[in-house]
Formats: structure tokens, C-alpha cells, sequence
């Protein structure tokens, strides 16, 4: 759509959010093969100075993943465009791509790639990079106010999912639109509460984030309500050790401040 081929791409800049999450992306885009992903990296190509350099900036473990990587894609590969990296300096940078996923991997993810110029026709005549955010901002009022809706709820210990008014099949903790068929025609409907640990991210031993520090250890989870929401969430009320992927699960309710309450799970009764 922006009219380059991949071959006109002088720097990659993709959210590494786990190791697979590259090689899938290379090869989603086009860069290879299906199942070459593997090959392709290890040839050595995605190093600075090599043919499609990745990720100058050290990519989310050796630079920063605060919970939100993607601005720091774009903030890379801007630098990169105007020649201001230094040492890490891609030669002759002139168009660079960005590309970052969010959601669950594989199950309700959405995914965003920017192809980014130089702009070398002068300030006074800037190209338009890009017309997605057309429609963000009534998306995020809304957004905003389901936040808080969503909050006053958890508030008197209650648990409330969304559902979709015209789909009726899909559901989501808290969102805009409806991930299934992006209608923003949504409703909330209370939720039973209980339900299983699905997909265990682990226990968090160090956190940089001082409001976490005094909680931890803790195990931060996906859980699968009776309903079908998944949310991220942690497991409570047990030790770390104890927490076994499958196992039921129920909801509590944790007042952090007077206007904070977090749901949390811990193993049923
Ligand atoms: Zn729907």
C-alpha cells in the first residue's frame, strides 16, 4: 500500500514481545517463507550493517519494555531517518518499517505496520504518513469511559464483562469495540466470578515499578472465566509454587487505594 517492496526497506523495527513474535513477523510481512523464519535469521542478516537490520535499538530486553513497547519502535526508527543514532547508524536509512501486535497471540491480537520515509521535499510539504487514526478519538472517549464504568464496578467487588449487542458471541473484560466483529455496540453483563488459570506468564521475582515492589513475588496469569473472558490478572492467596495451569480459580477483589480495587484470582474452594 505505500508503494515499496521489501527489498526497499532499510531498517525493521518489530516488537519482540517474545522470541517467536519475530520470526512470525518476518515471515507474516512477507520477508520469507512460512517456516524459514528460522533460516533467515540466522543468516546473519538482520545485524547492523547486514541486508534488513532489526531492531537497532537492542529490541525490548536490551532497551526498555515499559508494558507499551510500540512508541519506542516508531521513536527508533524516526531517529534512525534523520541520521541521529551514532554508533548504531543504519547507512543510508531512508525507509523504514514498524510493525507491533498486542492482545493475545494467536487468539485476539491486532497488529499495526507503518512504513516510514525520509522526508527529503522540505518541511514546508510533508508527506501524510498515515490516515489510521482517522476514527481514534470518539474510540477513545469511549474507551475512557468504559474504563471508569468498568472501575466503579470492581469497586463494589463485582466483576462485569462486555458483550457484544450484535454478535453475542464475543466477550471482553473492557474494550471500545467488539473484538469479534468491531461493532461498539456493547453491553455489560456480570460475571459468575469463577473459572481456571489458563496461560501462566510465571511469578515476577524483580520489578523496576515501585508500586509492585512490596507484592512480590507474584503470579501474574491468564484466566479463563466461565464465561469465556480471558484476563490478565494474578493468582493470590497461594504460593507461587502451588499455581498449576487448569486449576479453578475465583474471583477477590483487592482494594489498593479508596478508588482502586483490582480483580484477582485465587484457587477456588
Ligand atoms: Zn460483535
Amino acid at each position: 500500500m505505500a508503494g515499496v517492496t521489501h527489498a526497499d526497506i532499510d531498517l525493521c523495527m518489530l516488537y519482540d514481545s517474545f522470541t517467536i513474535t519475530v520470526l512470525l513477523t518476518l515471515e507474516n510481512l512477507g520477508f520469507c517463507k512460512k517456516g524459514e523464519g528460522g533460516a533467515f535469521v540466522q543468516s546473519g542478516r538482520l545485524g547492523l550493517g547486514g541486508a534488513l537490520p532489526i531492531n537497532t535499538d537492542g529490541g525490548g530486553l536490551s532497551s526498555n519494555h515499559p508494558g507499551m513497547r510500540g512508541i519506542f519502535l516508531v521513536i527508533e526508527a524516526v531517529k534512525q531517518l534523520r541520521g541521529e543514532c551514532g554508533e548504531r547508524q543504519v547507512n543510508d536509512c531512508e525507509i523504514a518499517l514498524c510493525h507491533g501486535t498486542g492482545g493475545m497471540l494467536g487468539l485476539r491480537h491486532s497488529g499495526v505496520t507503518m512504513i516510514l520515509e525520509r522526508c527529503t521535499r522540505g518541511a514546508s510539504a510533508p508527506r501524510p504518513m498515515m490516515t489510521l487514526t482517522r476514527n481514534m478519538p470518539s474510540r477513545c472517549r469511549a474507551s475512557t469511559r468504559s474504563r471508569r464504568a468498568s472501575g466503579k464496578r470492581c469497586r463494589r467487588h463485582e466483576l462485569y464483562m462486555q458483550r457484544c449487542r450484535d454478535c453475542r458471541r464475543s466477550a471482553t473484560i473492557r474494550a471500545p469495540l467488539c473484538p469479534s466483529c468491531l461493532s461498539e455496540r456493547t453491553e455489560w453483563v456480570r460475571c459468575s466470578g469463577t473459572g481456571h488459570g489458563l496461560y501462566l506468564h510465571g511469578d515476577a521475582i524483580r520489578t523496576r515499578a515501585p508500586g509492585f515492589r512490596d507484592a512480590l513475588p507474584y503470579v501474574l496469569a491468564y484466566v479463563e472465566l466461565a464465561e469465556g473472558v480471558r484476563m490478565l490478572t494474578n493468582i493470590v492467596g497461594c504460593a507461587p509454587d502451588d499455581v498449576r495451569i487448569g486449576m479453578p480459580v475465583e474471583v477477590v477483589f483487592d482494594d489498593v487505594t479508596p478508588t482502586v480495587t483490582l480483580p484477582k484470582f485465587k484457587p477456588a474452594e
